[in-house]
Protein backbone atom coordinates (compact mmCIF):
# COMPACT_ATOMS: atom_id res chain seq x y z
CA UNK A 1 0.00 0.00 0.00
CA UNK A 2 1.32 3.57 -0.85
CA UNK A 3 1.84 5.59 1.97
CA UNK A 4 -0.36 8.87 2.56
CA UNK A 5 -0.20 12.01 1.31
CA UNK A 6 -1.39 14.82 2.87
CA UNK A 7 -2.71 18.44 1.72
CA UNK A 8 -1.50 20.22 4.59
CA UNK A 9 1.68 21.72 4.72
CA UNK A 10 4.10 21.06 8.26
CA UNK A 11 3.27 24.62 9.78
CA UNK A 12 -0.40 23.73 8.78
CA UNK A 13 -0.27 20.39 10.89
CA UNK A 14 1.49 21.66 13.43
CA UNK A 15 -0.71 24.33 14.31
CA UNK A 16 -4.45 22.22 13.61
CA UNK A 17 -2.30 19.72 16.42
CA UNK A 18 -1.56 22.84 18.78
CA UNK A 19 -5.43 23.63 18.64
CA UNK A 20 -6.52 19.98 19.07
CA UNK A 21 -4.40 19.34 22.17
CA UNK A 22 -2.12 21.68 23.97
CA UNK A 23 1.17 23.13 23.06
CA UNK A 24 3.18 21.77 25.34
CA UNK A 25 2.01 18.41 24.01
CA UNK A 26 3.20 19.73 20.72
CA UNK A 27 6.95 19.24 20.43
CA UNK A 28 8.86 20.67 17.30
CA UNK A 29 12.32 21.02 18.82
CA UNK A 30 14.52 20.19 15.70
CA UNK A 31 17.24 17.77 17.65
CA UNK A 32 14.25 15.99 19.08
CA UNK A 33 12.53 15.73 15.74
CA UNK A 34 15.84 14.33 14.05
CA UNK A 35 16.24 12.05 16.73
CA UNK A 36 12.52 10.51 16.27
CA UNK A 37 13.23 10.00 12.35
CA UNK A 38 15.48 7.03 13.11
CA UNK A 39 15.69 3.52 15.32
CA UNK A 40 18.26 1.68 16.32
CA UNK A 41 18.74 0.17 13.31
CA UNK A 42 20.37 3.64 12.21
CA UNK A 43 22.25 3.33 15.71
CA UNK A 44 25.75 4.19 14.20
CA UNK A 45 24.45 6.84 11.82
CA UNK A 46 22.54 8.56 14.61
CA UNK A 47 25.63 8.62 16.93
CA UNK A 48 27.32 10.79 14.18
CA UNK A 49 24.56 13.12 14.14
CA UNK A 50 23.55 11.65 10.18
CA UNK A 51 20.12 12.09 9.85
CA UNK A 52 18.93 11.34 5.72
CA UNK A 53 15.11 10.65 6.00
CA UNK A 54 12.20 12.66 6.09
CA UNK A 55 11.97 14.61 9.21
CA UNK A 56 8.53 14.23 11.32
CA UNK A 57 6.42 17.60 11.51
CA UNK A 58 6.00 17.36 15.23
CA UNK A 59 6.20 14.64 17.96
CA UNK A 60 2.82 14.48 19.95
CA UNK A 61 2.71 13.63 23.96
CA UNK A 62 -0.83 11.64 24.00
CA UNK A 63 -1.63 11.64 27.61
CA UNK A 64 -5.26 9.96 27.69
CA UNK A 65 -6.69 7.39 25.23
CA UNK A 66 -9.06 10.48 23.94
CA UNK A 67 -5.94 12.40 23.02
CA UNK A 68 -4.75 9.42 20.87
CA UNK A 69 -8.38 9.34 19.07
CA UNK A 70 -8.57 12.51 18.24
CA UNK A 71 -4.93 12.66 16.64
CA UNK A 72 -5.74 9.88 14.94
CA UNK A 73 -8.80 10.87 13.66
CA UNK A 74 -7.01 14.21 12.49
CA UNK A 75 -4.74 12.60 10.46
CA UNK A 76 -6.84 10.40 9.06
CA UNK A 77 -8.60 12.93 7.76
CA UNK A 78 -5.68 14.64 6.36
CA UNK A 79 -4.12 11.40 5.12
CA UNK A 80 -0.67 12.38 7.86
CA UNK A 81 1.58 9.32 8.12
CA UNK A 82 1.38 8.62 11.79
CA UNK A 83 3.96 6.77 13.50
CA UNK A 84 3.38 6.00 17.62
CA UNK A 85 6.27 5.17 19.85
CA UNK A 86 6.71 4.51 23.48
CA UNK A 87 9.83 3.16 24.91
CA UNK A 88 12.22 3.39 21.26
CA UNK A 89 14.17 0.46 21.89
CA UNK A 90 13.07 -0.43 17.93
CA UNK A 91 15.86 -2.34 16.05
CA UNK A 92 13.99 -3.05 12.78
CA UNK A 93 13.67 0.46 11.17
CA UNK A 94 9.69 0.63 12.90
CA UNK A 95 10.45 3.90 14.23
CA UNK A 96 11.64 5.10 11.59
CA UNK A 97 9.47 7.97 9.30
CA UNK A 98 9.54 7.42 5.90
CA UNK A 99 6.84 9.99 5.12
CA UNK A 100 7.32 13.69 5.04
CA UNK A 101 5.26 15.30 7.54
CA UNK A 102 5.02 12.31 10.12
CA UNK A 103 3.26 12.41 13.37
CA UNK A 104 5.47 10.72 16.00
CA UNK A 105 2.31 9.99 18.25
CA UNK A 106 4.02 9.36 21.81
CA UNK A 107 2.33 7.52 24.45
CA UNK A 108 5.47 7.38 26.65
CA UNK A 109 3.37 9.52 29.37
CA UNK A 110 0.25 7.42 29.28
CA UNK A 111 2.40 5.72 32.15
CA UNK A 112 -0.30 4.56 34.76
CA UNK A 113 -0.18 1.04 36.66
CA UNK A 114 -3.99 1.38 36.35
CA UNK A 115 -5.04 -1.96 38.52
CA UNK A 116 -3.50 -4.86 39.69
CA UNK A 117 -6.10 -7.42 40.69
CA UNK A 118 -4.59 -10.60 42.98
CA UNK A 119 -7.64 -12.67 42.93
CA UNK A 120 -7.89 -13.38 38.77
CA UNK A 121 -3.95 -12.64 38.58
CA UNK A 122 -4.20 -9.65 35.82
CA UNK A 123 -2.30 -6.20 35.98
CA UNK A 124 -3.75 -3.26 34.18
CA UNK A 125 -1.26 -0.68 32.63
CA UNK A 126 -1.01 1.91 30.45
CA UNK A 127 0.90 1.64 27.13
CA UNK A 128 3.96 3.86 28.60
CA UNK A 129 4.61 1.65 31.72
CA UNK A 130 8.18 0.64 31.46
CA UNK A 131 8.18 -2.70 31.91
CA UNK A 132 10.92 -2.65 34.94
CA UNK A 133 8.47 -0.19 36.91
CA UNK A 134 5.70 -2.66 36.45
CA UNK A 135 7.88 -5.70 37.62
CA UNK A 136 9.47 -3.85 40.34
CA UNK A 137 5.95 -3.34 41.67
CA UNK A 138 4.75 -6.57 41.03
CA UNK A 139 7.83 -8.33 43.28
CA UNK A 140 7.05 -6.04 46.16
CA UNK A 141 4.02 -8.22 46.44
CA UNK A 142 5.29 -11.12 45.68
CA UNK A 143 4.17 -11.31 41.92
CA UNK A 144 5.72 -11.10 38.48
CA UNK A 145 4.54 -10.77 34.84
CA UNK A 146 7.41 -13.41 33.99
CA UNK A 147 8.28 -11.67 30.90
CA UNK A 148 11.96 -10.37 30.86
CA UNK A 149 13.39 -9.00 27.65
CA UNK A 150 16.72 -7.84 27.21
CA UNK A 151 15.42 -3.95 27.19
CA UNK A 152 13.18 -5.00 30.04
CA UNK A 153 14.47 -1.83 31.96
CA UNK A 154 13.76 1.08 29.05
CA UNK A 155 10.85 -0.95 26.91
CA UNK A 156 7.44 -0.12 27.62
CA UNK A 157 4.32 -2.01 27.72
CA UNK A 158 2.86 -0.59 24.48
CA UNK A 159 5.99 -1.06 21.94
CA UNK A 160 5.87 -4.80 24.19
CA UNK A 161 2.90 -5.96 22.92
CA UNK A 162 3.24 -4.51 19.47
CA UNK A 163 6.19 -5.98 18.45
CA UNK A 164 5.10 -9.81 19.74
CA UNK A 165 8.28 -9.47 22.16
CA UNK A 166 9.94 -12.09 23.92
CA UNK A 167 11.66 -12.24 27.45
CA UNK A 168 14.14 -14.62 28.63
CA UNK A 169 11.74 -16.52 30.74
CA UNK A 170 10.09 -17.86 27.82
CA UNK A 171 10.34 -21.38 28.04
CA UNK A 172 7.91 -21.23 31.14
CA UNK A 173 6.02 -18.03 30.53
CA UNK A 174 5.82 -17.51 26.79
CA UNK A 175 6.48 -14.76 24.87
CA UNK A 176 3.57 -11.39 25.04
CA UNK A 177 1.35 -13.03 22.96
CA UNK A 178 0.74 -15.95 25.93
CA UNK A 179 0.89 -13.31 28.54
CA UNK A 180 -1.69 -10.58 26.82
CA UNK A 181 -5.15 -10.86 28.65
CA UNK A 182 -7.18 -7.86 27.05
CA UNK A 183 -6.24 -4.54 25.96
CA UNK A 184 -7.33 -0.80 24.21
CA UNK A 185 -6.72 -0.18 21.18
CA UNK A 186 -7.36 2.71 19.12
CA UNK A 187 -7.97 2.40 15.33
CA UNK A 188 -6.78 4.97 12.29
CA UNK A 189 -10.25 6.75 12.36
CA UNK A 190 -10.36 7.27 15.80
CA UNK A 191 -12.64 4.50 17.44
CA UNK A 192 -11.18 2.94 20.79
CA UNK A 193 -11.85 -0.74 20.98
CA UNK A 194 -11.65 -2.51 24.23
CA UNK A 195 -11.21 -6.15 24.08
CA UNK A 196 -12.31 -7.53 27.31
CA UNK A 197 -10.53 -9.63 29.70
CA UNK A 198 -11.92 -14.01 30.08
CA UNK A 199 -9.56 -16.52 30.60
CA UNK A 200 -10.59 -18.04 27.54
CA UNK A 201 -13.35 -17.80 24.77
CA UNK A 202 -14.57 -19.09 21.35
CA UNK A 203 -16.51 -16.56 20.00
CA UNK A 204 -14.80 -16.60 17.06
CA UNK A 205 -11.22 -15.87 16.22
CA UNK A 206 -8.82 -14.47 18.69
CA UNK A 207 -8.83 -10.24 18.06
CA UNK A 208 -6.68 -9.93 20.84
CA UNK A 209 -4.02 -10.97 17.72
CA UNK A 210 -4.89 -8.26 15.85
CA UNK A 211 -3.28 -5.51 17.85
CA UNK A 212 -0.47 -7.79 19.20
CA UNK A 213 2.55 -7.62 17.07
CA UNK A 214 0.83 -4.82 14.87
CA UNK A 215 4.34 -2.97 15.28
CA UNK A 216 2.07 0.70 14.90
CA UNK A 217 0.90 -0.34 11.59
CA UNK A 218 -2.59 -1.08 12.09
CA UNK A 219 -3.70 0.15 15.42
CA UNK A 220 -2.26 2.06 18.80
CA UNK A 221 -2.41 0.20 21.66
CA UNK A 222 -3.27 2.36 24.80
CA UNK A 223 -3.84 -0.08 27.74
CA UNK A 224 -2.64 -3.51 28.09
CA UNK A 225 -3.86 -6.35 31.01
CA UNK A 226 -1.35 -9.23 31.19
CA UNK A 227 -1.31 -12.13 33.33
CA UNK A 228 0.59 -12.22 36.85
CA UNK A 229 2.35 -14.87 38.71
CA UNK A 230 3.66 -16.24 42.05
CA UNK A 231 7.51 -14.43 41.90
CA UNK A 232 9.71 -17.18 43.95
CA UNK A 233 13.37 -16.36 43.64
CA UNK A 234 14.10 -18.20 46.56
CA UNK A 235 13.47 -21.59 44.28
CA UNK A 236 16.05 -20.38 41.55
CA UNK A 237 18.20 -23.06 40.38
CA UNK A 238 20.69 -22.52 37.87
CA UNK A 239 22.94 -25.29 35.93
CA UNK A 240 25.58 -24.53 32.80
CA UNK A 241 27.71 -27.20 30.79
CA UNK A 242 30.33 -26.88 28.63
CA UNK A 243 29.62 -28.69 24.99
CA UNK A 244 32.29 -29.16 22.37
CA UNK A 245 29.75 -29.05 19.58
CA UNK A 246 26.61 -26.49 18.89
CA UNK A 247 24.02 -29.41 17.72
CA UNK A 248 24.58 -31.02 20.75
CA UNK A 249 23.87 -28.50 22.83
CA UNK A 250 20.76 -27.62 20.57
CA UNK A 251 19.87 -31.68 20.87
CA UNK A 252 19.90 -31.26 24.66
CA UNK A 253 17.57 -27.98 24.84
CA UNK A 254 15.34 -30.72 22.18
CA UNK A 255 14.84 -32.91 24.82
CA UNK A 256 14.73 -31.04 27.64
CA UNK A 257 11.44 -29.09 26.63
CA UNK A 258 9.79 -32.58 24.13
CA UNK A 259 10.56 -34.83 27.24
CA UNK A 260 8.24 -32.21 29.07
CA UNK A 261 10.29 -30.26 31.28
CA UNK A 262 9.29 -26.60 31.66
CA UNK A 263 12.59 -24.75 32.99
CA UNK A 264 12.18 -20.83 33.09
CA UNK A 265 15.46 -20.35 30.46
CA UNK A 266 17.16 -22.90 28.47
CA UNK A 267 19.81 -21.47 25.88
CA UNK A 268 22.88 -22.86 24.18
CA UNK A 269 25.12 -20.15 22.62
CA UNK A 270 27.96 -20.95 19.89
CA UNK A 271 31.50 -20.88 21.11
CA UNK A 272 31.79 -17.43 19.57
CA UNK A 273 29.30 -15.73 21.34
CA UNK A 274 30.33 -18.11 24.51
CA UNK A 275 33.67 -16.42 23.91
CA UNK A 276 32.05 -13.14 24.59
CA UNK A 277 29.08 -13.51 27.42
CA UNK A 278 31.77 -16.31 29.04
CA UNK A 279 34.88 -15.27 28.53
CA UNK A 280 36.18 -16.27 32.66
CA UNK A 281 34.79 -19.91 31.86
CA UNK A 282 33.52 -20.67 28.50
CA UNK A 283 37.73 -21.77 27.62
CA UNK A 284 36.58 -21.99 24.05
CA UNK A 285 33.29 -24.02 24.13
CA UNK A 286 29.71 -23.41 23.42
CA UNK A 287 27.44 -22.65 26.99
CA UNK A 288 24.54 -24.25 27.53
CA UNK A 289 22.53 -22.45 30.29
CA UNK A 290 19.27 -24.03 32.08
CA UNK A 291 17.18 -21.93 34.94
CA UNK A 292 14.67 -23.49 36.88
CA UNK A 293 11.81 -22.36 38.95
CA UNK A 294 8.84 -22.39 40.36
CA UNK A 295 7.37 -23.95 43.35
CA UNK A 296 10.27 -25.40 45.56
CA UNK A 297 8.95 -29.35 44.41
CA UNK A 298 8.00 -28.10 40.57
CA UNK A 299 12.04 -26.28 40.63
CA UNK A 300 14.38 -29.11 41.75
CA UNK A 301 12.31 -31.58 39.81
CA UNK A 302 13.11 -29.73 36.71
CA UNK A 303 16.52 -28.82 38.03
CA UNK A 304 17.13 -33.33 38.21
CA UNK A 305 15.55 -33.93 34.50
CA UNK A 306 18.02 -31.14 33.48
CA UNK A 307 20.83 -32.90 35.13
CA UNK A 308 19.68 -36.22 34.06
CA UNK A 309 19.62 -35.55 30.23
CA UNK A 310 23.06 -33.82 29.98
CA UNK A 311 24.13 -37.05 31.74
CA UNK A 312 24.18 -38.78 28.27
CA UNK A 313 25.82 -35.72 26.58
CA UNK A 314 29.23 -35.09 26.80
CA UNK A 315 29.91 -31.79 28.62
CA UNK A 316 31.73 -30.19 31.86
CA UNK A 317 30.18 -28.54 34.29
CA UNK A 318 29.93 -25.05 35.12
CA UNK A 319 29.65 -23.62 38.79
CA UNK A 320 25.42 -22.57 39.05
CA UNK A 321 26.74 -19.31 41.25
CA UNK A 322 28.71 -18.08 37.30
CA UNK A 323 25.16 -18.40 35.29
CA UNK A 324 23.34 -16.95 38.26
CA UNK A 325 26.23 -13.62 38.55
CA UNK A 326 26.24 -13.46 34.43
CA UNK A 327 22.17 -13.89 34.30
CA UNK A 328 21.88 -11.01 36.94
CA UNK A 329 24.08 -8.30 34.64
CA UNK A 330 22.35 -9.24 31.41
CA UNK A 331 19.56 -6.72 30.62
CA UNK A 332 20.48 -3.35 28.61
CA UNK A 333 20.04 0.38 30.88
CA UNK A 334 20.49 3.12 29.52
CA UNK A 335 24.30 3.18 31.17
CA UNK A 336 25.20 0.21 28.41
CA UNK A 337 23.35 1.97 25.74
CA UNK A 338 25.25 4.94 26.29
CA UNK A 339 28.71 2.69 26.44
CA UNK A 340 27.69 1.76 23.43
CA UNK A 341 27.53 5.05 22.07
CA UNK A 342 31.01 6.00 23.26
CA UNK A 343 32.21 2.44 21.43
CA UNK A 344 30.78 3.58 18.90
CA UNK A 345 32.31 6.60 18.13
CA UNK A 346 35.28 5.74 19.83
CA UNK A 347 36.48 2.84 17.30
CA UNK A 348 34.15 2.32 15.09
CA UNK A 349 32.78 -0.95 16.03
CA UNK A 350 29.27 -1.85 16.81
CA UNK A 351 27.51 -5.35 17.06
CA UNK A 352 24.26 -6.04 15.62
CA UNK A 353 21.57 -9.23 15.64
CA UNK A 354 19.15 -10.56 13.29
CA UNK A 355 16.78 -13.37 14.74
CA UNK A 356 15.05 -15.93 13.42
CA UNK A 357 13.16 -19.24 13.53
CA UNK A 358 13.17 -22.97 12.81
CA UNK A 359 12.09 -26.19 13.63
CA UNK A 360 14.01 -28.52 15.20
CA UNK A 361 15.12 -30.58 12.49
CA UNK A 362 16.11 -27.94 10.44
CA UNK A 363 18.17 -26.04 13.18
CA UNK A 364 21.76 -28.00 12.00
CA UNK A 365 21.55 -27.23 8.36
CA UNK A 366 20.53 -22.85 8.64
CA UNK A 367 23.62 -22.81 11.55
CA UNK A 368 25.79 -23.73 9.15
CA UNK A 369 24.30 -22.14 5.96
CA UNK A 370 24.75 -19.12 7.77
CA UNK A 371 27.84 -19.07 9.10
CA UNK A 372 29.30 -20.68 5.61
CA UNK A 373 27.72 -18.14 3.60
CA UNK A 374 28.56 -15.15 5.43
CA UNK A 375 32.17 -16.35 6.05
CA UNK A 376 32.54 -17.05 2.11
CA UNK A 377 30.41 -14.63 0.21
CA UNK A 378 30.20 -11.51 2.69
CA UNK A 379 32.33 -8.97 1.13
CA UNK A 380 33.58 -7.29 3.71
CA UNK A 381 34.32 -10.49 6.37
CA UNK A 382 37.80 -9.69 7.29
CA UNK A 383 35.93 -6.54 8.87
CA UNK A 384 33.72 -8.95 11.51
CA UNK A 385 35.37 -9.08 14.65
CA UNK A 386 32.58 -11.51 15.74
CA UNK A 387 30.39 -14.04 14.54
CA UNK A 388 28.08 -16.45 15.94
CA UNK A 389 24.51 -17.46 17.36
CA UNK A 390 22.37 -18.94 20.06
CA UNK A 391 19.51 -20.01 20.81
CA UNK A 392 17.36 -18.42 23.27
CA UNK A 393 13.55 -19.40 23.06
CA UNK A 394 12.54 -23.44 22.39
CA UNK A 395 9.21 -24.84 22.04
CA UNK A 396 7.62 -27.94 21.54
CA UNK A 397 8.41 -28.01 17.58
CA UNK A 398 11.54 -25.78 17.23
CA UNK A 399 13.68 -22.66 18.36
CA UNK A 400 15.05 -19.50 18.05
CA UNK A 401 18.14 -19.05 16.20
CA UNK A 402 19.93 -15.24 17.04
CA UNK A 403 22.79 -14.28 15.06
CA UNK A 404 25.05 -11.38 16.45
CA UNK A 405 27.86 -9.84 14.32
CA UNK A 406 30.42 -7.68 15.59
CA UNK A 407 32.25 -5.49 12.82
CA UNK A 408 34.77 -2.90 12.64
CA UNK A 409 33.61 0.02 10.07
CA UNK A 410 36.11 0.91 7.14
CA UNK A 411 33.96 3.06 5.42
CA UNK A 412 32.54 6.55 5.34
CA UNK A 413 29.42 6.01 8.29
CA UNK A 414 26.83 6.83 6.11
CA UNK A 415 27.54 3.69 4.32
CA UNK A 416 27.50 1.65 7.22
CA UNK A 417 23.80 0.05 6.57
CA UNK A 418 24.45 -0.61 3.25
CA UNK A 419 27.89 -2.08 3.26
CA UNK A 420 27.45 -4.64 6.68
CA UNK A 421 23.88 -4.45 7.89
CA UNK A 422 21.96 -4.58 5.47
CA UNK A 423 23.66 -7.57 3.17
CA UNK A 424 24.09 -9.72 6.97
CA UNK A 425 20.56 -9.38 7.93
CA UNK A 426 19.62 -10.15 4.37
CA UNK A 427 22.08 -13.85 4.09
CA UNK A 428 20.17 -14.29 7.48
CA UNK A 429 16.73 -13.78 6.93
CA UNK A 430 17.10 -15.23 3.29
CA UNK A 431 18.49 -18.75 4.83
CA UNK A 432 16.17 -19.01 7.28
CA UNK A 433 13.30 -18.86 4.61
CA UNK A 434 15.00 -20.98 1.96
CA UNK A 435 15.50 -23.84 4.74
CA UNK A 436 11.42 -23.35 5.81
CA UNK A 437 11.77 -20.73 8.85
CA UNK A 438 10.26 -17.50 9.39
CA UNK A 439 12.41 -14.68 9.03
CA UNK A 440 11.42 -13.13 12.45
CA UNK A 441 11.59 -14.55 15.78
CA UNK A 442 10.87 -11.53 17.72
CA UNK A 443 12.10 -8.30 16.91
CA UNK A 444 9.40 -7.35 14.33
CA UNK A 445 9.70 -6.72 10.73
CA UNK A 446 10.11 -3.04 10.90
CA UNK A 447 10.56 -1.89 7.71
CA UNK A 448 14.24 -3.29 6.99
CA UNK A 449 12.47 -7.02 6.52
CA UNK A 450 9.49 -5.87 4.69
CA UNK A 451 11.14 -7.09 0.91
CA UNK A 452 10.50 -10.40 2.22
CA UNK A 453 7.33 -9.90 3.72
CA UNK A 454 5.26 -11.55 0.97
CA UNK A 455 7.07 -14.69 0.87
CA UNK A 456 7.30 -14.97 4.71
CA UNK A 457 3.48 -15.00 4.74
CA UNK A 458 3.42 -17.06 1.12
CA UNK A 459 -0.34 -17.53 0.11
CA UNK A 460 -1.68 -16.41 3.47
CA UNK A 461 -0.27 -12.82 2.69
CA UNK A 462 -3.92 -11.77 1.64
CA UNK A 463 -4.84 -12.49 5.00
CA UNK A 464 -2.30 -9.78 6.57
CA UNK A 465 -2.76 -7.56 3.66
CA UNK A 466 -6.18 -7.60 4.38
CA UNK A 467 -6.04 -6.49 8.02
CA UNK A 468 -4.33 -3.05 6.58
CA UNK A 469 -7.14 -2.51 3.90
CA UNK A 470 -10.06 -3.16 6.84
CA UNK A 471 -7.96 -0.86 9.57
CA UNK A 472 -6.23 1.30 7.90
CA UNK A 473 -8.17 1.98 4.58
CA UNK A 474 -6.22 5.38 3.86
CA UNK A 475 -2.77 4.33 4.83
CA UNK A 476 -1.78 6.68 7.70
CA UNK A 477 -0.57 3.57 10.13
CA UNK A 478 3.14 3.73 10.03
CA UNK A 479 4.09 3.79 6.52
CA UNK A 480 6.39 1.19 5.26
CA UNK A 481 6.10 -0.85 8.84
CA UNK A 482 5.13 -5.00 8.05
CA UNK A 483 3.65 -4.10 4.63
CA UNK A 484 5.88 -3.35 2.07
CA UNK A 485 5.20 0.43 0.52
CA UNK A 486 5.01 -0.86 -3.02
CA UNK A 487 3.53 -4.14 -2.23
CA UNK A 488 -0.84 -4.76 -3.68
CA UNK A 489 -3.01 -3.91 -0.93
CA UNK A 490 -4.87 -7.07 -1.75
CA UNK A 491 -3.02 -9.39 -3.83
CA UNK A 492 -4.51 -12.25 -5.17
CA UNK A 493 -4.12 -15.50 -3.36
CA UNK A 494 -1.85 -17.30 -6.25
CA UNK A 495 1.62 -16.88 -5.69
C1 LIG B 1 19.36 -3.69 24.10
C2 LIG B 1 18.08 -4.24 23.54
C3 LIG B 1 17.66 -5.49 23.95
C4 LIG B 1 16.46 -6.02 23.43
N1 LIG B 1 16.05 -7.24 23.91
C5 LIG B 1 14.87 -7.74 23.46
C6 LIG B 1 14.39 -8.98 23.97
O1 LIG B 1 15.01 -9.62 24.83
N2 LIG B 1 13.22 -9.44 23.49
C7 LIG B 1 12.49 -8.75 22.57
O2 LIG B 1 11.42 -9.20 22.18
N3 LIG B 1 12.93 -7.58 22.07
C8 LIG B 1 14.09 -7.05 22.50
N4 LIG B 1 14.53 -5.85 22.01
C9 LIG B 1 13.72 -5.12 21.02
C10 LIG B 1 12.74 -4.12 21.66
O3 LIG B 1 13.10 -3.83 22.99
C11 LIG B 1 11.33 -4.69 21.66
O4 LIG B 1 10.88 -4.78 20.32
C12 LIG B 1 10.31 -3.89 22.48
O5 LIG B 1 9.14 -4.64 22.53
C13 LIG B 1 10.02 -2.50 21.94
O6 LIG B 1 9.29 -1.80 22.94
P1 LIG B 1 9.34 -0.20 22.99
O7 LIG B 1 8.41 0.24 24.07
O8 LIG B 1 10.73 0.26 23.12
O9 LIG B 1 8.72 0.16 21.59
P2 LIG B 1 9.17 1.25 20.49
O10 LIG B 1 10.61 1.09 20.18
O11 LIG B 1 8.72 2.59 20.91
O12 LIG B 1 8.30 0.78 19.23
C14 LIG B 1 8.49 -0.48 18.64
C15 LIG B 1 7.46 -0.69 17.52
O13 LIG B 1 6.16 -0.76 18.06
C16 LIG B 1 5.35 0.34 17.62
N5 LIG B 1 4.67 0.84 18.81
C17 LIG B 1 5.23 1.36 19.93
N6 LIG B 1 4.28 1.66 20.82
C18 LIG B 1 3.10 1.32 20.25
C19 LIG B 1 1.74 1.39 20.70
N7 LIG B 1 1.43 1.87 21.89
N8 LIG B 1 0.77 0.96 19.86
C20 LIG B 1 1.08 0.46 18.63
N9 LIG B 1 2.34 0.39 18.16
C21 LIG B 1 3.33 0.81 18.98
C22 LIG B 1 6.30 1.34 17.00
O14 LIG B 1 5.68 2.06 15.97
C23 LIG B 1 7.42 0.44 16.49
O15 LIG B 1 7.06 -0.10 15.25
C24 LIG B 1 15.71 -5.30 22.49
C25 LIG B 1 16.15 -4.03 22.08
C26 LIG B 1 17.30 -3.50 22.60
C27 LIG B 1 17.72 -2.14 22.16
Amino acid sequence: MLPSRSSLSRSQIVERLTELLTADQVITDKQQLLEASVDRFRKYTAVHGIYDGPIPAAIVLARSTDDVSRTLAFANEHLINVVPRTGRTATEGGLETIVEDTIVLDGSQLDRILDVDETNMMVTAQCGVPLQRLEDELRVRGLTTGHSPQSKPIAQMGGLVATRSIGQFSTLYGGIEDMVVGLEAVFADGHVARIKNVPRRAAGPDIRHIAIGNEGALCVITEVTVKVFKYQPESLHFQGFLLDEFAAGVEGLRRIVTEGYKPSVCRVYSEEDAAQHFSHFAQGKCVVVVVSEGPAGVARATDDGVAEIFASIPHTPVDPALIATWFGNLNWGQDKIDAEKATMLAEGHLGYTTEVSINWSGVPELYDAVMTRIRTTFPRADDLTMLGAHSSHSYQTGTNLYFVYDYKISCEPRREITEYHEPLNAIIVEEALRLGGSMVHHHGIGKYRTPWTLEEHGTAYPMLAALKTAFDPNGIMNAGTIFPVDAPAAPSAEK
